[in-house]
């Protein structure tokens, strides 16, 4: 194996066990797909975040062949079907983090109650029907709810967050159960108000900036 994938798949362990540390997943749930040249590494099925090592990870090419050895996650289909369809895309997360899992449970899309529903890519966070775990189906489905996006609701299930590599995918599930808490939060007390099309319309333009030094 070359220094490349070695890192790579440490990495992707790394991730794992930050997930677990912030309490985003429990025990064996959520998994994590990562482009490889060819082919892509993913997170075994069904093995606790502190049993994981890098030789664990399994590698899969893109017909769904599992090469050398490993059991992938049964989602593996979700993390190969999202790295084929989105060039741009290098890292997917899924997890049963608890604010964006309960409102997956009652299939709400998330709307725009606060501006950083943009972190995103646009003005809802779409909820996918439910389906039944590692199915074709709730691979489809969720293919469908990202379309646009870097992040979804999986219906009576959790969520999933891409990014161009694991730092950003890993922020973006971070910030996806942050507003979940949020939403749920306000919901408590009423119906938020929400910003409005051409609200977020400016806040998707100014993020293309946010973070580089603005010309004044
Ligand atoms: P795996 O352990 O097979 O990755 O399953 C966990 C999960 O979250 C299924 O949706
Ligand atoms: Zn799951």
């Amino acid at each position: 194996m070359d220094a490349g994938a070695r890192n790579l798949r440490g990495d992707i362990v790394a991730a794992a066990r930050r997930l677990d540390a912030l309490g985003l997943n429990r025990g064996t749930s959520g998994n994590i797909g990562h482009r490889a040249g060819p082919s892509f590494f993913v997170t075994p099925s069904g093995v606790p975040v502190d049993e994981l090592s890098p030789d664990a990870i399994v590698e899969m090419d893109f017909s769904g062949a599992i090469r050398g050895a490993g059991n992938p996650s049964s989602e593996w289909r979700i993390h190969r079907d999202i790295l084929a369809a989105r060039p741009e895309i290098n890292a997917v997360v899924h997890t049963h983090s608890r604010y964006a899992t309960s409102l997956a449970c009652l299939h709400r899309d998330i709307p725009p109650f606060h501006y950083m529903i943009a972190v995103a890519g646009g003005d809802t966070i779409r909820c996918a029907p439910y389906a039944l775990f590692g199915s074709q189906a709730l691979s489809d489905l969720a293919l469908v709810a990202l379309e646009d996006r870097k992040a979804c609701l999986l219906g009576n299930h959790g969520q999933i967050a891409l990014g161009r590599d694991l730092a950003e995918a890993l922020a973006v599930a971070v910030e996806v159960e942050s507003l979940c808490a949020q939403y749920w939060t306000a919901l408590q007390l009423g119906q938020p108000h929400l910003l409005s099309g051409a609200q977020m319309l400016e806040v998707l333009e100014k993020f293309k900036g946010y973070g580089r030094r603005q010309d004044v």
